[in-house]
């Protein structure tokens, strides 16, 4: 039985289990809460993830500076990250403007007649300014140490430039570097192999707790948000893939679903890096030397399914509290959402709070959040899978424009 099959078959039968317990209210029996909902599936689940994530800074410094380093002197790198972050902020805005326009049609939330706030602090998140001055690092260590991925990712550059410019003096170091690199993917493989388990437990755990009951009158803002995800998960993508690439989308997706299974059931792009770069490089023929660069960067900065959740719930909010928005708010929306998703960091649930930048910036209540809380550890596992697809859909057009896509691989 292949991987993939495991890992489906994982997910179905914790899903399963968890909605078993939920159902029948088995979590009243301290038994089953504290050896297996709280006991075994936490546990098992949480070393899971701790396990993916432990990948991610080596996997980035190493193969991102290695990558950077053994590309030919005549390459302008310059031009490569401006094509990938200009790729990455367009899906965006179109993914919020998407969003946008699904709501603005079917209008969730209008007749909750809102007035009255609810009983519910919004977290406050960093200011835009804040978050432009947090790119820059000013201690390596600490930037890795705290897990804080674009100053890694700036360090790993700025380390891999400058070893590009004295690799023909210093080569011992790049050939070392570059095989710490084979060494750390080697470990995701081996890691990736008690996928099925790990994601069993987290499926278990999760619907153990929160069941699908959650949804009820959300309903309509829930399937609104996923009917977006999907356009443009699987509309908008295959469009640009197969425009740019000539790739055919079905095979293109065929590889991917391992890297769709592992965000879906982690919430969290940052953890499901190492499966992304591992799959566009080794199964869809992304050029390593391209893919430790916009791979790490759209884990960090690409979030378009976050921005379409955040542009329908915006517009649920405004309905909700009967705030009418102008042009000039949506467009507000628009930009922000951009900037949000940028300053949202790969984990679950970060969406929401960056949400609360968005909500301020047009002088919707923050608290309206609370109205959707509920629903969004359901979401966060779809609007994940969407970023780490456009992810991968952007870093293969890039390789491709970059002469780095070996078709072969993936016919
Ligand atoms: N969980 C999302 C991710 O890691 C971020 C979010 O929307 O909260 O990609």
């Amino acid at each position: 039985m292949s991987l993939t099959l495991k890992i489906i078959m994982g997910m179905i039968l914790g899903f399963l289990t968890g909605l078993f317990i939920n159902i029948f209210s088995l979590t009243d029996y301290d038994f089953i809460n504290n050896y297996f909902v709280g006991g075994l599936f936490d546990i098992v689940g949480l070393v899971f993830i701790s396990s993916l994530k432990l990948m991610v800074v080596p996997l980035v410094f190493f193969s991102l500076s290695t990558g950077v380093a053994s590309f030919d002197k005549d390459k302008k790198l310059s031009l490569i990250a401006i094509k990938t972050i200009s790729l990455y902020l367009l899906t965006t805005a179109v993914a919020i403007s998407l969003g946008l326009l699904a709501a603005i049609i079917f209008s969730p939330g209008a007749g909750l007649n809102l007035t009255t706030s609810v009983e519910y602090i919004a977290p406050s998140p960093p200011g835009i300014k804040s978050v432009i001055i947090d790119i820059f690092p000013t201690n390596p260590i600490a930037a890795m140490a705290e897990g804080k991925m674009l100053q890694i990712i700036i360090f790993s550059i700025f380390f891999g430039v400058a070893l590009r410019t004295i690799k023909d003096k210093n080569s011992d170091l790049l050939k070392i570097m570059e095989n710490v690199t084979n060494v750390v993917m080697k470990m995701v493989f081996m890691l990736i192999n008690i996928a099925p388990l790990g994601v069993f437990c987290l499926m278990a755990n999760l619907f153990a707790i929160q069941g699908v009951g959650v949804i009820g009158n959300l309903m309509q803002y829930f399937l609104l948000v996923v009917f977006v995800l999907i356009i443009h998960g699987f509309i908008i993508y295959p469009f640009l893939l197969y425009s740019f690439t000539r790739i055919r989308p079905l095979s293109f997706y065929s590889k991917l679903r391992p890297v769709m299974l592992f965000a879906f059931s982690t919430s969290s792009s940052n953890a499901t890096m190492p499966v992304t770069l591992k799959t566009v490089t080794q199964d869809i023929g992304v050029n390593p030397k391209i893919a430790s660069f916009t791979v790490p960067l759209g884990a960090t900065i690409n979030m378009d399914g976050t921005a379409i959740m955040q542009g329908v719930a915006t517009i649920f909010i405004a309905n909700a509290y009967n705030i009418d928005l102008t042009t000039i708010d949506y467009l507000m929306v628009i930009l922000t959402a951009t900037m949000a998703s940028i300053g949202t960091a790969g984990v679950p649930g970060v969406g929401l709070i960056m949400l609360a930048m968005v909500l301020s910036q047009v002088g919707l209540p923050t608290e309206g959040i609370a109205l959707i809380l509920g629903v969004d550890r359901l979401l966060d596992m779809i609007r994940t899978v969407v970023n780490v697809t456009g992810d991968s859909t952007v870093s293969t057009i890039v390789a491709y424009s970059e002469d780095a896509l070996d078709k072969k691989i993936i016919n």
